[in-house]
């Protein structure tokens, strides 16, 4: 594993638990009301099934999804089947800066043949990565995308934090440059245009289908409904964190593809409204915060190189 990935994921783990109760509750704010706090998504949002009953892990998808968005090539070409063995920090691969999506492979209990799963964002009706945002560098269009504006961005990485899906992933490579790397749903190039994603066109065995996320969720349910015994009775993204245009059917229960079953059913937000009266300071002392976040940070992630390097790493 390069140096730099252990850094983001170093840095991501350290932000994830110490800033998580801090910061990023904090700053959760009143672009809220942008979102309004009734508001369940847009009527016409445009989702996509991803059944994993059909998938064959194939990575057509990924390789359609960086021709798409001018990623670059991997170091690895898509036919490599071998990056379903990688683990980093134990964990198997996930969405990063040169990856708006990637496939797994998971061995699941009672089935004779493994699953695959695709991730990327999840497109939250309520999305925590724009709520946490305070330059509003995030925006939740009509279409149903959750779209990404890097002219203001400032690097802060809050929405790394806030996202409870771990989705945003910071290029590190371009240092004077803040930018977040995340799925952006293709929304200029064929969303806007009625058009499905790269990704979904690209699927030879229609795991991805794409449409209205109100008509998703009623073929999804239909197809639990005519096949009871071929998926658990649950569309993952329906209800969680308050209800996603990306939407999962399994035929195995959703923790033995790396799904949380947990995560809570309401906008993430829903539990931080008493701290939205906080805004106004916490918007006033953030360069204090941040700078200090930032010196905590660089001096953990120095001691963590420091031992894994015997004593040579930065500090
Ligand atoms: S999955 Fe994360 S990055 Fe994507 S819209 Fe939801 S909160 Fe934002
Ligand atoms: S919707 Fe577009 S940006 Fe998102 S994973 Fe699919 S191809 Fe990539
Ligand atoms: S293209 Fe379709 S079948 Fe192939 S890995 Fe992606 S979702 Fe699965």
């Amino acid at each position: 594993m390069s140096r730099q990935r252990a850094k983001r994921i170093s840095r991501r783990g350290f932000l994830r638990g110490g800033l998580a109760g801090t910061a990023a509750v904090t700053v959760l704010k009143s672009n809220h009301a942008q979102a309004g706090h009734d508001f369940t998504g847009y009527p016409d949002a445009m989702g996509v099934i991803v059944d994993l009953t059909r998938c064959i892990g194939c990575r057509s998808c990924e390789a359609a999804c960086n021709h798409e968005q001018g990623l670059p090539a991997p170091e690895k070409p898509f036919t490599d089947f071998s990056v379903f063995d990688e683990l980093d920090h134990g964990e198997k691969r996930r969405p990063d800066e040169a990856h708006y999506t990637v496939v797994n492979r998971y061995e699941a209990e009672g089935l004779d043949h493994p699953l695959f799963r695709k991730i990327q964002c999840f497109h939250c009706n309520e999305p925590t990565c724009l709520t946490s945002c305070f330059v509003n560098a995030y925006t939740k269009t009509p279409e149903g995308a959750v779209i990404y504006n890097p002219d203001v961005c400032v690097g802060c990485r809050t929405c790394m934090v806030a996202c409870p899906f771990s989705i945003p992933a910071f290029k590190y490579s371009s240092a004077f440059h803040p930018r977040i790397m995340k799925c952006i749903f293709c929304h200029d190039t064929r969303l806007t245009k009625g058009r499905p994603p790269a990704c979904v066109d690209a699927c030879p065995q229609e795991a991805l289908t794409f449409g209205k996320r109100v008509d998703m969720l009623k073929v999804a349910h239909q197809r639990i409904r005519e096949h009871p015994d071929s998926y658990v009775d649950h569309v993952y993204g329906e209800d969680e964190a308050g209800g996603t245009s990306w939407l999962y059917l399994s035929p195995v229960p959703f923790d033995q593809v790396g799904l949380d079953p947990d995560i809570q059913k309401e906008p993430i937000l829903n539990n931080v409204t008493g701290f939205l009266s906080f805004v106004p300071m916490v918007l006033s002392i953030w360069p204090l915060l941040f700078a200090g976040f930032h010196l905590l940070a660089t001096r953990k992630e120095g001691k963590e190189m420091q031992h894994e390097e015997n004593g040579a790493g930065e500090k």
